[in-house]
C-alpha cells in the first residue's frame, strides 16, 4: 500500500525544523508523499495574527523544491476549530486505499489527550512521533497506545502493510527551532538576519509586512 505522511501544524511561520522533520520521516518510512496541512483555527493555540492563507502560501514556497511534499489546504475551507480527526475523516474518503501516517513532534504527542476525539485517531491513521530538542517532558507513551507500539526499524513495513492502527517513535532530533522564537526574532531584528527559515519565506514575510511589531 502507498504510505502518505500527514503533517499538520500552525506553520506560523514554517521553519527549517519542520522541513528537516518531514525529510527525515520521508526517508525513514519511504513515504510516497507528505501532505503539509496548515490549520486554519488551531484548537489549542491563540488564533494566529497571520492569516491561514499567508501561512499556507509560506508553506507552498518552502516546499516547492521537494516533489514529494504537497500543500493541502483542506482545513482552510472549514468553519470552526481545525480538528485533526475531521481532517482524517475527509482524507480517508479521498484516499481510501492508502495507508496514512500522522506525523507530530513529541510536544504535540504529549498533549494528545486534550485533542478532540483523540482515541479515534488510530482508527484512521498510524502515528509517528518525532523527538523534539526543546521538549519540556520526556516522551512516555499514553497507556491507550502501549500495545500499538512498533520499533522504528520495522515501522515502514508495518505502516505499509496496514492502513492504520500503529504508533512508532523516531529518535532523530530536528534542528532546535520553533515558530514562537522565529516570530520573536522577526519582531526585533532586521528580517534578513533571522536564521532557521528558508530565504523565500523571509522574502514573503518582508514583502507582506508580516510579524512586524
Ligand atoms: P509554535 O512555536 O508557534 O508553537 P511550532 O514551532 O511548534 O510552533 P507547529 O507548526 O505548531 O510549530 O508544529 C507543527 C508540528 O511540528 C508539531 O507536531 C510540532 O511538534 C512539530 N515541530 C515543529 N518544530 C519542531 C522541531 N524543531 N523539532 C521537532 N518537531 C517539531
Amino acid at each position: 500500500m502507498e504510505l502518505i505522511g500527514i503533517f499538520g501544524g500552525t506553520f506560523n511561520p514554517i521553519h527549517n525544523g519542520h522541513l528537516v522533520l518531514a525529510k527525515t520521516v520521508l526517508d525513514t518510512l519511504h513515504c510516497n508523499q507528505i501532505r503539509f496541512i496548515p490549520s486554519a483555527i488551531p484548537p489549542h493555540k491563540a488564533i494566529p495574527a497571520v492569516t491561514a492563507r499567508h501561512r499556507a502560501n509560506m508553506v507552498q514556497l518552502a516546499i516547492a523544491d521537494h516533489p514529494e511534499f504537497i500543500l493541502d489546504t483542506c482545513e482552510l475551507d472549514r468553519q470552526g476549530p481545525s480538528y485533526t480527526i475531521e481532517t482524517l475523516h475527509l482524507l480517508r474518503k479521498r484516499l481510501p486505499d492508502q495507508s496514512l501516517c500522522l506525523i507530530m513532534g513529541q510536544d504535540s504527542y504529549l498533549k494528545l489527550p486534550t485533542w478532540h476525539r483523540w482515541l479515534e485517531l488510530l482508527d484512521y491513521c498510524h502515528l509517528l512521533v518525532v523527538h523534539r530538542a526543546d521538549a519540556e517532558q520526556k516522551l512516555q507513551l499514553h497507556t491507550e497506545h502501549q500495545n500499538r507500539l512498533v520499533n522504528i526499524a520495522h515501522a515502514a513495513e508495518q505502516f505499509t502493510e496496514n492502513a492504520h492502527g500503529f504508533i512508532s517513535y523516531l529518535p532523530v532530533t530536528p534542528p532546535d527551532i520553533s515558530s514562537t522564537r522565529i516570530r520573536e526574532a522577526l519582531g526585533q531584528r532586521e528580517i534578513a538576519s533571522v536564521p532557521g527559515i528558508p530565504d523565500k519565506v523571509l522574502y514573503y514575510i518582508k514583502a507582506n509586512h508580516l510579524y512586524q511589531s
